[in-house]
Formats: C-alpha cells, sequence, structure tokens
C-alpha cells in the first residue's frame, strides 16, 4: 500500500509520544506551584498572628500602666509598672514621662540606666527597639518578638511592617526594608520582582501587614523532584499514547484513508482504448479505462485498485470521476461523431446504486448526445441473482444504454441464463482469444462461444487481441468488434480522438 506523506508518521509518533510527558510536567508544575503557594501563605498567616499577639501584648500592658495612679515615680507606681513588665513576656520595659520627657522606668526610677536606654528608644533613637506610647506611659517591647518563628526554610524573608507609613517594626536580619516597604506599597520595581514570590498579609486589627519574600528557587526544586516521582509514570503514558497514535496512524494510511486521499487530491484519469469494428476497420469508440496517478508518479492499474475500491465502498465515488472525465474529455467529440461510442465500466457496488440510471441519463442529456453512444460493461458475476442489479440492467437497457458482459466466460453463468438479460453483446475474454491458432481445449471452446452468441443475436467484442491471426480469425467468423494492442493500447482523451485505425480492412 503506498503511503499518503511520509512525514506524517514521524510527527504523529512524536506527538503521541511527547503529549502525556508535556501535560504531566504542566499538570506536576500546576500542583508543585499550588503546594509552595499553600504553605507560604499558611506561613504568612502563622506570622500575623505571632506580630498581632506580641502587640496586642504590649497594648494591654499600656492600658494597664494608664490605669496607675500617682504619686508617680514613686514607690508604688514604680511596683506596678514591674509588675506589669514581668506579667507580660514581651514587654522589656515600661516607662513613665512627664510631657515629653521621660520620668522613671520599671527598671529604675533613674531614667538612663535601665535596662533599654528608655530615653533613646522613646526619642526614637534605638531602633533595636519599638516604643508603644499612649498618655504619659511608654512599653518598650523587643521587636524580635515579632518575627520569632521558626522559618520556613532558609531561602525565606519577612517583615512586620507599619501599614501608617511603611516602615518595617520588625524584620529577619536579611529582609530588605526597602522590599518590605515597595511590597506594601505594591510598587515593586522589574529587580525586586524577579525570581520572588512576594506574600501581603494585612492584619484587620492593628496598623500593620506581614510581608514575605521567597526566591521561586525552592519551588522549582520541588517541581523538579515531582518530576522525578512522576517520570516512570509519564513514560509509561508516553509509551501508551506512542503506541495508540501508531495504530490510529496505521488505520488512517490504511487503504481506505489512501484512496480518499487520492480521489481528493484527483489522482484518478481515464485511457481510452479504441474498438474497432472489424468488419469495416473503422473505429466503433472506445472502453473508458481508469488509471491512478500516485504522488510519487507511478501509474496503478485498475486491476490493483479497483477490487479494493469495491470492497471498501468507494468504487461509486470512482465512477463518479470516471463518468465527469468521459463527460468533459468526450463531450464535443462524441456529439461531432454520432456513430462513436464510450464504453463505461460498472462493477456490482455501481448497479446497485439507486440513482444509476438517473445519473447516466442525466450526463448523456448534459453531452447532448444519444445513450447509444455510451455503452456499460459489466461483469457476469455483477448481476448473478443480485435482484437491485438485475433492475437496474432492465432501467439502463430500457433507457437505451447497451449493455455488454465483459471477460465473458470466466464467470460461472450460462448463455442460457444471460440470454434472460437485457443484453446487446458480451465481451469475449481475453483467455480466449489468446487460444486461437493453438491446439488447446480452450480454442474449441472460443469457436463454440462465438457460435451461441450469435445464435442468441449477440454482438460481440473480442478482447485482447495482439496477433493479424487472431484478427483475421475474428473476422473471418462475423465478430463485430475487437480491441487489443494490435489496435490501440489505451490513449490519452486527445490521442483516441486522433486515433485512426492502422489496420483497416
Ligand atoms: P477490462 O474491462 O476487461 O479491460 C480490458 C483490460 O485489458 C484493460 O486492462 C486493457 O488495458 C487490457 N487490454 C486491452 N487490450 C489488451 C491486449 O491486447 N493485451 C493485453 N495484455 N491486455 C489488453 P486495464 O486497463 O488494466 O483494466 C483492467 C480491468 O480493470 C478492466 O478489465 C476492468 O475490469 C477494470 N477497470 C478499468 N477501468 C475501470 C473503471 O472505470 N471502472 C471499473 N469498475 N472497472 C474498471
Ligand atoms: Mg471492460
Ligand atoms: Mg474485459
Amino acid at each position: 500500500m503506498m503511503k499518503l506523506r511520509p512525514w506524517y508518521m514521524p510527527v504523529a509518533i512524536a506527538t503521541g509520544f511527547c503529549a502525556p510527558a508535556l501535560l504531566i510536567a504542566l499538570v506536576s508544575y500546576g500542583i508543585a506551584q499550588q503546594a509552595f503557594l499553600h504553605r507560604i501563605d499558611e506561613f504568612s498567616g502563622r506570622v500575623l498572628l505571632r506580630a498581632e499577639m506580641v502587640a496586642g501584648e504590649a497594648q494591654n500592658a499600656l492600658a494597664e500602666a494608664n490605669a496607675t495612679s500617682g504619686p508617680y515615680c514613686g514607690e508604688a507606681h514604680l511596683h506596678a509598672l514591674r509588675e506589669i513588665e514581668r506579667k507580660y513576656r514581651y514587654v522589656r520595659e515600661v516607662a513613665y514621662l512627664q510631657g515629653s520627657t521621660l520620668a522613671c522606668t520599671s527598671h529604675v526610677a533613674d531614667v538612663g540606666k535601665g535596662l533599654v536606654n528608655a530615653a533613646d528608644v522613646a526619642a526614637g533613637l534605638d531602633s533595636r527597639f519599638v516604643a508603644l506610647r499612649d498618655r504619659q506611659h511608654l512599653v518598650i517591647v523587643d521587636p524580635r518578638f515579632y518575627v520569632d518563628i521558626v522559618p520556613l526554610d532558609n531561602t525565606i524573608q519577612l517583615g512586620v511592617v507599619d501599614t501608617a507609613n511603611g516602615q518595617a517594626i520588625a524584620r529577619w536580619p536579611h529582609a530588605d526594608p526597602e522590599i518590605l516597604k515597595q511590597a506594601l506599597a505594591g510598587k515593586l520595581d522589574k529587580q525586586a520582582m524577579e525570581g520572588r514570590i512576594f506574600r501581603v498579609v494585612r492584619s484587620k486589627q492593628m496598623a500593620m501587614a506581614v510581608v514575605i519574600y521567597e526566591p521561586e528557587m525552592p519551588f522549582q526544586q520541588a517541581w523538579q523532584k515531582l518530576l522525578y516521582i512522576c517520570m516512570p509514570f509519564a513514560l509509561a503514558m508516553s509509551l501508551l499514547a506512542s503506541w495508540l497514535v501508531l495504530r490510529w496512524a496505521r488505520k488512517w494510511q490504511g487503504p481506505r484513508a489512501t484512496l480518499l486521499e487520492a480521489l481528493r487530491r484527483k489522482q484518478f484519469f481515464v485511457q481510452y482504448q479504441p474498438i474497432i469494428e472489424l468488419d469495416t476497420g473503422r473505429c466503433s469508440g472506445a472502453e473508458a479505462l481508469v488509471r491512478w496517478r500516485t504522488a510519487e508518479n507511478v501509474t496503478v492499474s485498475p486491476a490493483t485498485f479497483i477490487p479494493m475500491a469495491e470492497s471498501l465502498g468507494l468504487l461509486p465515488q470512482i465512477t463518479d470521476v470516471v463518468l465527469a472525465q468521459i463527460a468533459r474529455d468526450q463531450g464535443a467529440f462524441l456529439v461531432a461523431n454520432p456513430s462513436l461510442h464510450i464504453s463505461v465500466n460498472f462493477a456490482a457496488s455501481d448497479l446497485q446504486q439507486s440513482d444509476v440510471v438517473g445519473k447516466l441519463t442525466g450526463m448523456v442529456a448534459q453531452m447532448g448526445i444519444r445513450p447509444q453512444q455510451i455503452w456499460v460493461e459489466i461483469t457476469e458475476s455483477a448481476c448473478v441473482n443480485d435482484p437491485v442489479s438485475l433492475d437496474t440492467l432492465n432501467r439502463l437497457h430500457h433507457a437505451g444504454f447497451p449493455i455488454y458482459i465483459d471477460d465473458f466466460g470466466t464467470g460461472y453463468s450460462s448463455l442460457a441464463y444471460l440470454s434472460e438479460l437485457p443484453l446487446a453483446g458480451l465481451k469475449v475474454d481475453k483467455m480466449f482469444v489468446d487460444a486461437i491458432g493453438k491446439a488447446t481445449a480452450t480454442a474449441d471452446i472460443t469457436e463454440h462461444v462465438i457460435a451461441m452468441a450469435q445464435d442468441l443475436n449477440l454482438n460481440i467484442v473480442a478482447e485482447g487481441i495482439e496477433t493479424a491471426e487472431q484478427h483475421a480469425y475474428l473476422k473471418a467468423r462475423a465478430v463485430q468488434y475487437g480491441q487489443g494492442w494490435l489496435f490501440a493500447r489505451a490513449l490519452d482523451a486527445k490521442a483516441f480522438q486522433n486515433f485512426q485505425p492502422a489496420t483497416a480492412a
């Protein structure tokens, strides 16, 4: 079987192989990304919870400090401040202010000698600490408490940012305060964003947000890991898909698809083999013989593809092509030469087509010729015991188309049976013509067949005449028509129209 286009197969197989692997790569990418983002989101939530807890404690401590009463910086007041500091784990020192001046703290009555330098913190000079002030009290918190959380991995960075001014309240040592600020404002430059994933989670109760950023690297590593795990599965899927594609491609490239492709590409064409009136030596017409020229420029014999087309149910489509080409090639020629005819070959499937008679009558009407100018050749087996075919034959006969039995003598039907068919004549198979002049049993049958056909008043066309001896023999027995290489091979349309029989009697 001829291939359609040789590049289809490798492309189809490559697609079959790559598609599942690609799909699995994409799906695993999606899964890895989802899992990665989910982990970061969950982590951000935990960080925010922690920061809110620390800030919440500081606010509570501040409220309690403000609830204390004077005399301020007295023994009782200082005791109360110390108690507050002890009570709240994250509070490092509680201080009292008089106006904007620091008066005393939970550690010492004398300011400036506290655990932290409360004066510096209050003035914003010591960035290592966070000071929360409300009325005359100040609470100092170690900001590390805000972000004291076990890291997800060693590449993640985070900070807790004041949403009022974008300043980092607390951050991990390697977190860039500028990036934290930009991320909160949603104004990251390209360089900062490059290859990083950002998350900003704002607190609902406080003016702060957690900003997290992380290079995509751990995600890519997770994806690769997933890919390794999926690889055997992907490979199995790819092999399965390739096998399926291969099967599909073979089927697709099977004879049916090949013939349909040939029809689509108009690769069928018709040649005409002259039929000679033996008595006068004149040309009586021609038999239309279909050929298939493939894309590789090989001409395929109808003996190869007609039986295949018939078994695949595609023959009627080929017949349509043949009829259309005859109309195109020979329409004007047959009008100008009303004594000439074209013989067409019909197979059983053509006869079973309900509209075949209409098609032929339409065709002759369109060409402007008589139905007698289109002879229909059918093989014996095409009409044996098939009521639909018989009905078609009768209708063709009534429409005026001469019907000939092709390859006569190679089938099983008796002459008696044939006498019931509406026949114009028989085409005696080449086998009997070949036997002429040879002392064989077939030679006797040839004689007999000719005599019986004449008894039944049927015309005879002798096929495959190759020698002058065969010609003389048939002519002597009043066989009406002959066809064969002695006169001409199958010719192109123009060559047939210019054909002049050389062996005129
Ligand atoms: P067929 O209808 O019996 O056609 C005669 C075959 O004998 C043709 O072969 C022709 O080229 C060949 N032939 C003619 N004279 C000679 C000769 O002197 N010597 C030799 N050795 N051969 C000769 P082809 O063209 O290969 O066709 C083969 C068969 O294919 C045809 O046999 C016919 O049954 C079928 N066929 C051809 N065209 C069509 C078509 O359009 N429709 C259908 N259904 N069948 C077709
Ligand atoms: Mg024929
Ligand atoms: Mg024949």
